[in-house]
């Protein structure tokens, strides 16, 4: 039992940002004498979801009706609602289920642990934070520099750098949902680094909507920061999620190409082959300014791992705006595409749009793209058999005993024959088969 005798559960759905916002919160509870549990044993459940797509948020809503049973014999758990998710629909979940009661967005993370502790100790209360101005960031600092950050993966690591977007892409909820673009502070940044990096962590990946962007708003830019984090010592890899094509610029591309520890690997999503769609969707870039961009930082950084995000069925979308993004598939051979088949997000300016798309021409329109990028994945990966790769291990494989999976610099999953003792290790690895969605290796 903790030193307080309370009993917490955290249930994540969606992105790594929630897992990160969660991670945080865990930490501080604990550090409070909470004690982590097990959903059936816990007082409170917070459950931190995702608003981006329509599916998430059913998933999150019969989540938290699963606990109207045991509510109704014992009056436990007590739920927190948090995340993308509760800045949409937080308001119902209070009024509809007598158990909720916290709700508060990804931009009142440093509110959670005081509002979760006084839920839990005046179990009347109810606490809605959702209701201020979506310019303001509660960051949450830790008390000490010694504190371990709570993570499942014990040598990678993810670190926000900010919070929030403005860019407003007229299909997106994050603008709305996560606030405006506020920075981080350069110094918080570094110390958790740092922090991360005396705990073991091999690996760092940079955090935002946008990372782009970063420092706009407090005179820095994100070049000068990946730089000086993959400067820090003891760090041997950096990566950074997710760019923005207008605000990926060659000074970016430069520190990646210029310094060892930032892994060549990059996803930057392009959402449409056609300038047309890339227009409604307020992207501020061509799709020939995209290509550009691509082949510079290709010139530049060899070997370059390059995903991209794709929609296909988005309002008004003609078979020839549709043909245009198979194209730049196959003009760009992408190592991987996250594709998705349009879905409304109300409140968006694409919600009302003219010229909305049949459900089922959307996904027959996905199932054509998938099955082009799946063919063009699997020539590209079968190129790499016989190479050989650095490869940080990871974990077990999820399938066959003895097997483990690490990642190349590119970003690349490699499953291979070897000792648990290796994982958190670097290891040389030849690959020797090759699949759509991963490598087949033998350690060299
Ligand atoms: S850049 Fe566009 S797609 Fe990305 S979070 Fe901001 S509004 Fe959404």
């Amino acid at each position: 039992m903790g030193g307080n005798g309370k009993k917490f559960c955290v249930k994540v759905y969606g992105c790594q940002m929630n897992v990160y916002d969660a991670d945080r919160v865990r930490t501080v509870l604990c550090s409070r004498g909470w004690e982590e549990v097990q959903e059936d044993e816990a007082d409170v459940i917070m459950i931190t979801g995702c608003s981006v797509r329509a599916k998430a948020e059913q998933k999150v809503w019969s989540e938290i009706g699963l606990y109207d049973p045991s509510w109704k014999k014992s009056q436990r758990p007590l739920v927190a609602l948090t995340g993308c998710i509760a800045q949409r629909i937080g308001v119902n979940a209070l009024n509809r289920f007598p158990y909720v009661r916290l709700v508060a967005g990804p931009r009142h993370i440093g509110l959670l642990p005081d509002a979760i502790e006084q839920i839990a100790s005046h179990p009347k209360s109810r606490i809605n934070l959702l209701d201020d101005d979506p310019k303001e960031f509660h960051s949450l600092n830790f008390d000490s520099d010694n504190i371990t950050i709570k993570r499942d993966n014990k040598h990678k690591a993810y670190v926000t750098i900010a919070h929030g977007c403005d860019n407003f892409c007229t299909y997106c909820i994050v603008p709305y949902v996560r606030g405006r673009f506020v920075s981080r502070n350069p110094e918080d940044i570094f110390s958790e680094c740092r922090m991360l990096i005396d705990d073991g962590v091999k690996e760092i990946t940079l955090l935002g909507q946008n990372v782009n962007s970063y420092g706009k708003d407090i005179g820095l830019n994100f070049a000068w920061l990946l730089e000086k984090v993959a400067r820090l010592e003891g760090i041997k890899r950096v990566r950074f999620v997710t760019s923005l094509p207008q605000d990926f610029t060659g000074d970016i591309v430069d520190v990646m190409a210029g310094i060892e520890t930032v892994c060549p690997s990059l996803n930057l999503p392009v959402q449409s082959g056609s300038t047309r769609i890339l227009r409604m969707m307020n992207r501020k870039y061509t799709r020939e300014e995209y290509i550009d961009k691509v082949k510079m930082t290709r010139e530049k950084i060899p070997g370059l791992g390059l995903t991209t995000d794709l929609i296909v069925g988005f309002p008004g979308e003609t078979e020839e705006d549709f043909e245009d993004s198979m194209s730049l598939l196959s003009e760009i051979r992408f190592d991987l595409v996250h594709s998705a088949a349009y879905s409304e997000r109300e409140g968006t300016p694409a919600a009302t749009m003219e010229g909305a798309l049949p459900v089922e021409l959307r996904l027959e329109r996905l199932n054509r793209l998938n099955e082009l990028q799946d063919s063009i994945t699997l020539g590209i990966n079968k190129a790499l058999t016989g190479e050989v790769f650095e490869i940080l291990v990871d974990d077990s494989a999820p399938k066959g005993d003895g097997l483990l999976q690490g990642r190349t610099p590119s970003d690349k999953v490699v499953i291979f024959e070897g000792s648990k003792k290796l994982l958190g290790q670097f290891v040389k690895v030849r690959i020797t088969e090759a699949e759509a969605w991963c490598l087949h290796g033998e350690l060299v």
